[in-house]
C-alpha cells in the first residue's frame, strides 16, 4: 500500500491499481493524480537518448553562417556566449550560457543516469538524488526562447548578409519538441517507485 498526495487538494489518498493507459483521478477535487502510460519507461528512455544525440550535434556543429562580401562568418552555441563576453556582457553571456547549454545538458544527463539504470534495472547510488535534481533544472531551460531570438535575429540579418541555417540549428529545433515529450511521458511515480526498489 502506497500513500500518495493530490497535487490540487493535497487530499492523501492511497494510491489506486491503474493499468497501463489509464489514469487516476482525486475523490475529492477529480484533479489528474497520475497517468499511467504504457511502456512508459522505455519511450521516455528512447526520446531522452535521441535528446542526448541532438544536443551534442547542437553543441559542436556551426549554428548559423553568414556570408558578407565573400567572407563567411561560423557561430556555434559557445562561441555565441564567448562573443557575448568578448563584448564585455558578462551577466548576458552568463545567463545565455545557463539557460541554453549548462541547464539543458544538466537535464538530459542527470534523466539518462536515472533512466538507463531503472531501465536495464541496474542499481546506482544517487538516483533519489538525481531525480530530484531533474525537476529543479526544467524551468531554467530555455532553448525555446534562445531560438526563437535567433529567427527573429536572422530575419532582421537578412537584407545585410547572406545566412545559412546551419546543422546545429535543425538538430536545437528538433530537440526542443523532443524534451518536450520526453518530460510530457515521464511518469514520475513510477519512476520514484523503481529507484524504491518496487515493481
Ligand atoms: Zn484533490
Amino acid at each position: 500500500m502506497r500513500i500518495i498526495g493530490c497535487r490540487e487538494c493535497d487530499a492523501v489518498v492511497v494510491e489506486p491499481f491503474v493499468p497501463d493507459g489509464g489514469a487516476a483521478y482525486c475523490d475529492r477535487c477529480g484533479g489528474l493524480l497520475f497517468r499511467r502510460h504504457s511502456r512508459t519507461i522505455e519511450v521516455c528512455f528512447a526520446l531522452v537518448v535521441a535528446a542526448a544525440i541532438l544536443f551534442a550535434v547542437a553543441n559542436l556543429y556551426p549554428f548559423l553562417a553568414f556570408q558578407m562580401q565573400g567572407q563567411t562568418t561560423r557561430t556555434t552555441l559557445v562561441s555565441g556566449t564567448r562573443a557575448l563576453l568578448d563584448q564585455g556582457e558578462n551577466a548576458v553571456a552568463a545567463l545565455v550560457f545557463l539557460t541554453t547549454i549548462a541547464s539543458p545538458a544538466c537535464e538530459i544527463g542527470l534523466l539518462l543516469y536515472v533512466l538507463a539504470p531503472v531501465h536495464f534495472g541496474v542499481r546506482l547510488p544517487g538516483l533519489a538524488l538525481a531525480f530530484r535534481f531533474v525537476e529543479q533544472f526544467r524551468p531554467w531551460s530555455m532553448m525555446e526562447v534562445f531560438l526563437i531570438g535567433i529567427l527573429v535575429a536572422g530575419v532582421k540579418l537578412a537584407d545585410l548578409a547572406e545566412i545559412v541555417p546551419g546543422i546545429a540549428l535543425y538538430a536545437f529545433g528538433l530537440l526542443i519538441p523532443i524534451l518536450a515529450a520526453a518530460s510530457n511521458f515521464l511518469d514520475a511515480e513510477l519512476v520514484w517507485r523503481r529507484i524504491a526498489g518496487e515493481p
